[in-house]
């Protein structure tokens, strides 16, 4: 296994990687809310998190890695008032919640194929995990950190040492910081809803110890994580957004219920702006994959973008800037995938491709450094067209996720397997005399893009 060295947000340092528990590597990504599209600055974040992935599969580990999914409990306001974003969007569409989570779920699990993220070994809606989340908090009040009042049960950041940690704040900023208590029955202003009480209209409640209810958003990643990963894991990432308030409280919460440290490294995505501000749903300035691609920007444009800007630093989102990595990136393809049926190189071009290869490698595995990995891929792109270049730009896509060595054509006429499936299922179906299930069958791949033309014993299957 390789050495790899990543920047802990919680020490401050970039550390040398230290599994609990090699070749497997534990790993828990803070999912999507999904009462809506996830926008580009989303999607930075699940970049970042496959980056990751990949790269510890490049460096020999295996990885064990959960994403959640947010379907109930993050509310509009980070002051646990305020309507659960979910129902909110379920009224505002004339919708259920589940019909909500269940088109915004797929939309964004399309949106992570396009651009080459590979899911996570395991995906949890925080709605299956009800019962989990009950335990967890029942625990925190036997314990003594949790405490019940009108509206729910809330933590009590006093009673645990370690709060503020993560963003460095202590206690005393954090009250400071907080706004004016909603609830003067909080002990503090800043202690934070584990569980909800339902109001009557409230659309999603669950029985509880405490009534019907609703679980709090932090409660999920913790509940969760214990569940899938145990009860100490390696890694753990979201966006810097989520260090002061929601993975504070995570830290909170599941130390106290473990009394030790549960995360050893904890990694953080910057931000992805929009003139100078934080491209954020509630602020408007979002734009979606299908708004690039109407624009006539390929999804895995929008990756070589992200690549190119270490995950640490902040990344202004332009068309400008996306033109660029647009030129850059079909550049870079073409160049190397035209390598495929070119001759061997000769021993000096051998060896500065060795070199190329092991600077990348070196990059990648020094915090993910693939802007510097990038440049390196370039060099190699450079080089007079050899079969080596090919091959070695293709065993590294392993790790870029870029599909370099494919041409650009060939991709675009290929129809993914999950295509195929849909089309296999429909001309069963009509083979069934099922017209309503084929029917349904053809509407879906058309939203997908795909026309079927039936002929008298098969079918052909086009990209529209
Ligand atoms: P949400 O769906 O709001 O819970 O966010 C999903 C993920 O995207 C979280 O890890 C956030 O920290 C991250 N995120 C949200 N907005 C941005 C942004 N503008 N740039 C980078 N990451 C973001
Ligand atoms: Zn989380």
């Amino acid at each position: 296994m390789e050495t790899l060295k990543f920047y802990n947000t919680l020490t401050r340092k970039k550390e040398v990687f230290k599994p609990l528990a090699p070749p497997v590597v534990t790993t828990y990504s803070c999912g999507p809310t999904v009462y809506s599209y996830a926008h580009m600055g989303n999607l930075r974040a699940y970049v970042f998190m496959d980056e990751l992935r990949r790269t510890l599969k490049f460096a020999g580990y295996t990885t064990k890695s959960v994403m959640n999914i947010t379907d109930v409990g993050h509310l509009t306001s980070d002051a646990d008032d305020g309507e659960d974003k979910m129902q909110s969007a379920a009224k505002k569409q004339n919708k259920t919640p589940e019909e909500i989570a269940a088109t915004y779920t797929a939309a964004f699990l399309k949106d992570l194929g396009r651009l080459n993220i590979i899911p996570p070994e395991i995906i949890a809606k925080a709605t299956d995990n009800i019962p989990e989340m009950i335990a967890f908090v029942e625990k925190l009040v036997e314990l003594g950190y949790g405490y019940e009042i009108d509206d729910g049960i809330y933590f009590d950041i006093s009673k645990f040492d370690g709060y503020g940690k993560l963003s460095r704040c202590n206690l005393k900023d954090a009250l400071a910081g907080a706004r004016v208590a909603v609830n003067t029955q909080k002990r503090h202003p800043a202690d934070f809803a584990l569980w909800k009480k339902a109001e009557k209209n409230h659309i999603m409640q669950w029985q509880s110890p405490w009534g019907m209810g609703y679980p709090g958003w932090h409660i999920e990643c913790s509940a969760m994580g214990k569940k899938y990963l145990g009860e100490r894991f390696d890694i753990h990432t979201g966006g810097v957004d989520h260090i002061p308030i929601h993975h504070e409280n995570e830290i909170a919460q599941s130390e106290a219920l473990e009394g030790h440290q549960v995360v050893n490294t904890w990694m953080h995505n910057e931000f992805m702006m929009v003139d100078g501000g934080k491209m954020s749903k509630s602020l408007g300035n979002v734009y979606t994959i299908d708004d690039l691609i109407a624009r006539g920007y390929s999804p895995l444009a929008f990756r070589y973008f992200c690549l190119n800007t270490h995950y640490r630093n902040k990344l202004n989102f332009t068309f400008d800037g996306m033109d660029g990595a647009k030129t850059a990136y079909e550049r870079l393809r073409a160049a190397i995938s035209a390598c495929e049926n070119a001759p061997a190189a000769d021993d000096k071009t051998k060896a500065t491709i060795q070199k190329c290869r092991d600077n990348i490698t070196a990059a990648i595995f020094d915090d993910l450094n693939f802007p510097l990995a990038l440049g390196e891929m370039w060099t190699l792109a450079k080089l007079p067209q050899c079969k080596e270049v090919y091959d070695t730009a293709k065993e590294l896509d392993a790790v870029f996720g870029l599909d370099l060595h494919i041409p650009q054509e060939k991709q675009q006429d290929a129809v993914p397997d999950e295509i195929k499936e849909l089309a296999e299922k429909r001309f069963a179906a009509r083979k069934a005399k099922d017209f309503a299930t084929s029917d349904a069958l053809r509407k879906q791949l058309d939203e997908l893009g795909y026309t079927v033309l039936d002929g008298k014993d098969g079918y052909e299957i086009k990209k529209k």
